[in-house]
Parts: structure tokens; C-alpha cells; sequence
């Protein structure tokens, strides 16, 4: 069986090796960091800790606000972006549907 990347995780791969054609993209505190922290979605504890150095990660980083709008205006629907996890994002975006 192949396996296809979506094209959202491809282009959120080159944000994090800082080659991608987004102009925030060089400035990501997450390039060059271990992308399976950013792609864990399980439940385990080395899983939750997965996504917990990636929101770490994202706490810092200068384009934070810029990912987050990205992944939002493109309804991806895995992965951190911006330091909100999929579910958090559904949270923001129902929170401001019905503000
Ligand atoms: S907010 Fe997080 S995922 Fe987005 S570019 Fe910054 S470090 Fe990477």
C-alpha cells in the first residue's frame, strides 16, 4: 500500500526545514526540529509529550500568529500550527463563529 502526504503536511514540512514559499517560513522556531512532535496525534504519554514540546516550541516563536492564521484559513486538520492542536483550533474557530 502507498502512502500520500497530504499536501498541507508537505508544505508544513518545508515550513519546518525553512524552505518553503510561505515568507514567515525562514523565520520558524520549529525549523529544523523533529517533525513527528508536531504530527503526533495519539493518546499515549510519550505522544501527549510529543505535542507538548511542540506547543513549547511554538511559545516562542516569532511567526506564531502567522501559522496559526495559515493552518486556520486552510481548515488543516491535524498537526500543531501557531501552538494550538487540531482540537484546540476547532475550539478558536467555534468560539469565534459564535462571538
Ligand atoms: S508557531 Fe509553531 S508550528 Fe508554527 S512556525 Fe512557529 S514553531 Fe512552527
Amino acid at each position: 500500500m502507498t502512502t500520500t502526504i497530504p499536501k498541507e503536511i508537505a508544505v508544513a514540512t518545508d515550513t519546518r526545514n525553512a524552505q518553503t514559499p510561505l515568507d514567515w517560513g525562514s523565520a520558524a522556531a520549529c525549523a529544523g526540529s523533529v517533525l513527528s512532535l508536531f504530527f503526533s496525534s495519539g493518546t499515549s504519554g510519550m505522544e501527549k509529550l510529543a505535542t507538548l514540546r511542540a506547543k513549547d516550541i511554538c511559545e516562542g516563536c516569532p511567526v506564531r500568529q502567522k501559522c496559526l492564521d495559515w493552518a486556520l484559513d486552510l481548515e488543516i486538520e491535524y498537526g500543531v500550527y501557531g501552538g494550538l492542536d487540531p482540537r484546540e483550533r476547532e475550539r478558536l474557530v467555534a468560539r469565534e463563529a459564535a462571538a
